[in-house]
């Protein structure tokens, strides 16, 4: 059967297919220790779930509305007012399902041939290939690990043609940790206002930040983008919900209403009782968070030190989420049968030592790996020194 030329176009995302072999390799009964999951180790809390099974119990088992319950609304209406400061009404918001949805909505809504967007890298996989589906071409803006891979106004400003629509921004980053502040945002905005650009703000792990990070949001920096700024969000990383698959989006009613027009056509709503789960996650008690939280910056420290004492590794200090993206270059092209890319390292470690990590080529660095870190302290323990061992075999 001959396929749509649309999906020659894109490829499997490369953190999938490493999960997918760490799965079938542990099916074996390989002790496979993974470091290529981007989604927290800990369960969703016990309350969540008990809302998504009240939910169950109450018949809430329906269609909803397409852009989400009224309930789901009120409490992503909060979220935004007490995390964020920002004030949105419910014709500004829409439930997906998922992050990875709701951006697939935007940019479907929003983008189009001969439209370029702005992608700083090293970026998420997925923004590439999302792009590419709508039709538009990704502007990929190299960074420096030098500047802790921030991208500056210059390097943003180099970058612009007439055709760019777009940048996006995501804080703290998916695959480097790095996070702006609000001193590095205020220029990058100035660049998008003069060029009348749409911010695309991914702060999917906006809360998971570490060594007291002053988590800024691009509109208290710049409030007067609202009107050119849409705000992605999830509940997938910050309560541990990955399963659930509820991500949302605030903007400008016309987006939202076309963005939820597309969703109509694709999924009607996102399930029932995983709104159910999310509106208790959003609008409940947030100890949680911050007890994950306070884990995952523990374990940044302990894995920037062991790979920070593996020689030629270099890993900038992340402020946030749950990965650091290390440079392996010295590893790589020391022999004829040697790994050539991080890719190939990757493929080294797991098959050599067991441990999974993703290469750095799908985001956009060849040279690099993505180790995450939402791992218990055990394993990181057991997967560095597997890391540190099979390295030093390298040479
Ligand atoms: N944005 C970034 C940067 C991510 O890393 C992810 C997930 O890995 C998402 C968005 C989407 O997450 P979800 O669809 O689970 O909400």
């Amino acid at each position: 059967m001959n396929l749509s030329q649309r999906v020659s176009l894109i490829k499997p995302s490369a953190t999938m297919a490493v999960t997918e072999k760490a799965t079938a390799l542990r099916a074996r009964g390989v002790d496979l220790v993974d470091f290529g999951a981007g989604e927290p180790d800990f369960d969703t809390p016990e309350p969540i779930k008990l809302a998504a099974a009240e939910a169950l119990r109450a018949g809430q088992t329906k269609y909803t509305p397409v852009g989400g319950t009224d309930a789901l609304k009120t409490a992503i209406l909060s979220k935004l007012q007490r995390d964020n400061g920002l004030t949105y009404e419910k014709t500004e918001v829409l439930a997906s399902c998922g992050g990875k949805h709701a951006l697939f909505l935007a940019f479907q809504a929003l983008f189009g041939p001969g439209d370029e967007v702005v992608v700083p890298a090293p970026y998420w996989v997925s923004y590439i290939d999302m792009l590419v589906l709508a039709g538009a071409e990704p502007r990929i803006v190299r960074t420096r690990a030098a500047d802790g891979f921030k991208m500056t106004a210059a390097d943003l400003e180099t970058a612009l043609t007439p055709r760019c629509r777009a940048i996006i921004l995501n804080s703290p980053s998916n695959p480097s940790g790095v996070a702006y502040e609000a001193h590095e945002l205020a220029p990058l905005l100035d660049l998008v206002a003069r060029h009348n650009l749409i911010v695309i703000s991914d702060d999917v792990y906006e809360m998971m930040v570490y060594g007291g990070f002053q988590r800024t949001h691009v509109l208290t920096v710049r409030p007067e983008l609202r009107d050119r700024t849409l705000v992605v969000n999830s509940v997938s990383k910050t309560y541990a919900m990955t399963g659930w698959r509820i991500g949302y989006t605030a903007g400008p009613a016309q987006v939202i209403k076309a963005m939820s027009t597309l969703q109509g056509q694709m999924t009607s709503n996102p399930s029932s009782p995983a709104q159910a789960a999310a509106a208790h996650a959003l609008a409940g008690p947030q100890d949680s968070v911050t007890q994950m939280v306070r884990q995952f910056e523990h374990r940044a420290q302990f894995v920037v030190q062991r790979l920070a004492a593996i020689p030629g590794v270099e890993c900038p200090k992340p402020q946030g989420a749950f990965y650091v993206f290390p440079n392996v270059a010295a590893y790589l092209n020391r022999g004829a049968q040697g790994p050539k890319t991080g890719d190939d390292l990757a493929a080294y470690l797991i098959d050599a030592a067991h441990v999974a990590v993703v290469g750095g080529t799908d985001f956009g660095y060849p040279d690099h790996i993505r180790i995450s870190y939402a791992n218990s302290m055990h394993n990181l323990e057991r997967g560095l020194d597997r890391i540190d061992a099979a390295l030093r075999k390298l040479g």
